[in-house]
């Protein structure tokens, strides 16, 4: 079965850092992997029938960071559709809005993964 455009994980199924372009198709059901070697951790685990094991939590300063980061999409879509209530916006306005949001708050904590922080970041 070739990999559904619409379907894209985008964390990395074995140690959650973000994907990169690498995916598993297990039964029917699509992974995203940080490299060839976590395709197959990925692979393995789910042979065993474990789970990830591992919860997450959402990050303050991530969110405050990707608020003002996509502040400019919330003001153009709140245009766009003639209201600054996101409910009253198109739903493709929405998701679009929440894409953007979210792509900058994995960002955020991308780059304080990769280079820790002292909390003023
Ligand atoms: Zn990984």
């Amino acid at each position: 079965m070739p990999f559904p455009k619409t379907v894209n994980p985008s964390l990395c199924g074995y140690c959650l850092k973000p994907g990169r372009g690498f995916y598993l198709d297990y039964k029917n059901k699509y992974f995203a992997g940080c490299s060839v070697e976590h395709l197959e951790e990925i692979k393995l685990r789910l042979d065993r029938g474990l789970d990830l094991g591992i919860c997450a939590t959402s990050n303050p300063q991530a969110v405050e960071y990707a608020v003002k980061q996509s502040k400019s999409s919330y003001i153009s879509n709140s245009l766009k559709n003639d209201s600054y209530k996101m409910h009253e916006w198109k739903a493709e306005d929405r998701l679009a809005f929440f894409n953007i949001f979210t792509a900058h708050y994995l960002t955020y904590e991308s780059k304080i993964a990769n280079e820790g922080t002292d909390g003023r970041d």
